[in-house]
């Protein structure tokens, strides 16, 4: 089936490479990852094929600058290309962003930040190694920061930690729900450094390290037999005594917190995902009621009058979901305004519940042959589901701080 662009370049105004990236990752998804997709899902099996599809097309370099051999794109044109992604295979678009991740971190945020001399050119010179690996080896990275307790949520240092030794670090610790665990090359680990084993474990101190997967010590562990989401294999990282290179720091030391706390839409980036799950829903739900989804007998049931009003609150919610969603990356920048983080804050929380919302739509108003597992929108429905779930900016956790936001001036409390 040929799809329509999510966000027209004409009519969203987007510039030459942003349509051009999103046709491609729309194209090559559509092509190769959607056929692929239940495949993945029953057997809760990782995408490998749709990788090499994606290093053969230069995508693994989405986000890695034109300097250092990559595409180049910024933040928000990655976002448009992955939502393209989403719509045919959910986990193949949500690894992918933990991919990225790693050379948006290290490129296009970090760029766009004042840093020492000596800091940058030691990360310029770090950085190569990572770039080279990924465009040259296609290798993969991840991004294992949970970790089970209130660090990923940003409200404690973090339990794995990274003890300085000569010539490197020695890495203990524990990620859970490691999406790409056995599969990525390296992992994109936040710990907490430590100068010596008694140093009070602190945020300040986090740093971020490309740890090896074939490095004695690193372990995978438990199974992965989740609701949705299920070609992520998001399973658990042991950290044993891990002896991680000076060389494989992701950023130099003590360049991650100020850089996560001056760039907060950094946190948006899972949600390109989920905003093609939505699209998806409504693209399905308006193809199945014409009679035209491959696979399924061409009968019509747009005639009824409460399938037209169904799909046209999809339609409202989906355009609401799109609009504040491509305001709030547009407006990404370093040290956005308070009003501008509470958009992204309600941005974030619409993809993540709107898409779940359109997901049971479109099931109730495509009704029970729709939920076959022969078809693809039962595998919308519960990867939706895991949108809201995702730390640091959970549905809740979002709510939480937007109340807060409306409420309190930076500094105000009630305690006086
Ligand atoms: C498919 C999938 C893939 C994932 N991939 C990755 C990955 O690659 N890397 C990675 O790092 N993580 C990943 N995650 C993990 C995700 O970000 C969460 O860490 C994970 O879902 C575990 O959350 P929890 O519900 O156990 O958290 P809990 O800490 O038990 O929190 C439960 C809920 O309570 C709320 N909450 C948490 N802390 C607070 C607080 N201090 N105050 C108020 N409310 C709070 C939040 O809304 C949260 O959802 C993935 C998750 C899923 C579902």
């Amino acid at each position: 089936m040929s799809l329509e662009p999510i966000f027209d370049p004409s009519a969203w105004n987007l510039t030459e490479q942003q349509a051009s990236l999103a046709t491609q990752a729309r194209e090559l998804a559509a092509e190769k990852f959607a056929p692929r997709a239940a495949k993945y899902d029953k057997e809760a099996s990782f995408p490998t094929e749709n990788y090499q599809d994606m290093a053969k097309a230069g995508l693994l370099g989405i986000c890695i600058p034109q300097s250092e051999g990559g595409l180049g794109a910024d933040l928000k044109t990655y976002m448009i290309a992955a939502a393209e992604m989403g719509r045919s295979c959910g986990a193949t678009a949500l690894t992918f962003n933990m991919h990225v991740s790693s050379c948006l971190w290290t490129g296009f945020l970090l760029d766009g930040l004042e840093l020492d001399s000596d800091t940058r050119a030691q990360h310029n010179q770090m950085r190569k190694r990572h770039y080279r690996r990924i465009i040259e080896g296609g290798k993969i990275y991840s991004q294992p920061f949970s970790e089970g307790g209130a660090a990923a949520a940003g409200f404690k240092a973090f339990g794995t930690t990274a003890l300085k030794v000569a010539g490197g670090w020695q890495v203990n610790g524990k990620k859970i729900f490691a999406s790409l665990s056995g599969h990525a090359d390296y992992y994109g680990a936040l710990c907490t450094a430590l100068q010596t084993p008694n140093d009070k474990h602190s945020r300040r101190n986090t740093m971020y390290l490309a740890i090896p997967a074939d490095a004695k010590g690193v372990c995978v562990e438990g199974d992965w037999d989740p609701l949705g989401m299920r070609g992520t294999i998001s399973r658990t990282l042991i950290f044993k005594d891990v002896f991680v290179a000076d060389e494989e720091q992701l950023m130099p030391l003590g360049v991650y917190p100020s850089a996560a706390g001056r760039w907060p839409h950094m946190f948006m980036t899972l949600t390109p995902t989920y905003m093609g799950i939505a699209q998806a829903c409504y693209d399905f739900t308006v193809a199945y009621l014409r009679g035209e989804v491959p696979g399924t007998p061409p009968v019509k049931r747009r005639m009824f009058p409460t399938k037209q009003i169904a799909v046209s609150q999809m339609r409202v919610m989906l355009e609401q979901t799109k609009s504040i969603w491509f305001q709030a990356i547009s407006e990404a920048r370093p040290d956005p305004s308070q009003d501008s983080i509470m958009r992204a804050w309600a941005a974030q929380y619409s993809v993540m519940e709107n898409a779940n919302e359109l997901a049971q739509l479109a099931i109730r108003t495509c009704g029970g042959q729709s939920m076959l597992r022969s078809l693809p929108l039962e595998r919308l429905y519960r990867d939706s589901r895991c949108g809201s779930l995702m730390l640091p900016w959970t549905a809740e956790l979002c709510l939480d701080k937007l109340g807060k936001g409306a409420l309190y001036k930076p500094g105000e409390s009630d305690d006086d």
